[in-house]
């Protein structure tokens, strides 16, 4: 065991403060990883206060992670001391279901395994600790190659915030030419813009904030809509095929449904703690709507997306904070002020 330094949440409401965890010495298919930046999801968020549920404290959050290999396992036959790496949202899955041998191991039958607050399947009583450390030891199988010549702290977010926005597009088959829609603009939705941008599309972004209009054409929006102005959202009226929601708090879908044009679809991808009001049916049905869901992504398919973003020059807009000020940056993202992810830098532990 080597112990390293953390910052955890010892309760709903202690916010974070200086911690250790314990990480395991290398199994023989680990990659233990000097961790440089780790990415603050809104999740964290969530799961820390425990609006989600149930947490066992001390937790450590943080599944946006990118560093650099340290040591490897001696089976280890994908990565190398000195490679730089990145490790999102699971660590596990069970590796033998119809959804992990699909490579989609975030939708794991048996559950997959959360990079932080979840049982590790390895031995049934140890809890996950995340990436706001400065180390942590995965299994090569779920662990990610940053492509060359990214910059490391704005690639960190891809690994959750780029993943969850690229892989329900895909799944739709969004095209060149086709109009999405973005709603939220946070870190999730300023990847979703982005990402849709990069595969063509046309892309509207629904805000509650008005203030942020400029910076969502300059983020590369055609069109930006402030959700609370029902002139301009009627104006929007039939004009999507795809929605992104990553709203995290509660609020109604109707007004977003009326922007989809006939077989249009909204994907939830914002996970609010209380539950929504209900969708009209008539609204579905008229235009033959669909109302989906999508959870992160698989292993292959992040790095099919961190190749896209490679690719295409795609990186998260950060602000980078130090661990003394991570209450204040969750503080600023619960009021919708974040531009647009906020990037632990793990140095200042
Ligand atoms: P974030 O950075 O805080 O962005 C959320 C955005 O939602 C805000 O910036 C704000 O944008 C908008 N918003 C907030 N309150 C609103 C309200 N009352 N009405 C309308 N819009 C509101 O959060 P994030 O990290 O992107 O995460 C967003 C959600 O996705 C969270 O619930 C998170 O847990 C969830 N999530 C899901 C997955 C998945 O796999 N499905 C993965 C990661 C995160 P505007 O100011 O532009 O309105
Ligand atoms: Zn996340
Ligand atoms: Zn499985």
């Amino acid at each position: 065991m080597t112990e390293v330094k953390a910052y955890a949440a010892t309760s709903p409401t202690s916010g974070l403060v200086p911690s250790t965890v314990e990480r395991r010495e290398p199994g023989a298919h680990d990659v233990e990883i000097a961790i440089e930046f780790c990415g603050l999801c809104h999740s964290d968020v969530h799961t820390i206060r425990a609006e989600w549920g149930q947490v066992s404290y001390p937790l450590v959050p943080g599944h946006e992670i990118v560093g650099t290999v340290s040591r490897v396992g001696k089976a280890v036959q994908g990565f190398t001391v000195g490679q730089v790496v990145g490790v999102g949202c699971m660590v596990d899955s069970c590796r033998e279901c119809g959804s992990c041998l699909e490579g989609f191991e975030q939708y794991c039958e048996m559950g997959n395994t959360g990079t932080y607050g979840a049982v590790d399947r390895r031995n049934g009583d140890t809890i996950t600790q995340g990436g706001y450390a400065k180390a942590i030891v995965v299994d090569e199988n779920y662990v990610l190659h940053i492509p060359e010549g990214m910059n490391l702290a704005a690639a960190a977010p891809l690994l959750c915030a780029g993943v969850t926005t690229y892989s329900p597009l895909r799944y739709l088959d969004v095209q060149e030419g086709d109009a999405v829609g973005v709603i939220g603009l946070g870190g999730l939705g300023h990847m979703g813009v982005k990402i849709a941008k990069g595969l063509g599309a046309t892309v509207t972004v629904f805000t509650t904030s008005a203030a942020k209009a400029d910076a969502a054409l300059a983020l590369g929006a055609d069109h930006v809509v402030v959700s609370t102005d029902a002139e301009a959202m009627a104006g929007a009226a039939n004009s999507l095929n795809a929605i992104l929601d990553t709203v995290a708090a509660v609020h109604d879908l109707n007004p977003y449904l009326a922007t989809l044009a006939r077989d249009g679809a909204l994907i939830q991808l914002g996970l609010p703690a209380e539950a929504m009001p209900p969708i009209q049916p008539g609204l579905m049905i008229g235009k033959r709507l669909a109302y989906g869901g999508s959870l992160i992504g698989g292993i292959a398919e992040t790095q099919e997306m961190l190749d896209f973003c490679a690719e295409h020059g795609i990186a998260s807009d950060i602000e980078l904070v130090a661990a003394s000020d991570l209450d204040a940056a969750y503080d600023r993202m619960v009021a919708g002020d974040v531009k647009y992810r906020f990037v632990l830098d793990v140095s200042t532990l």
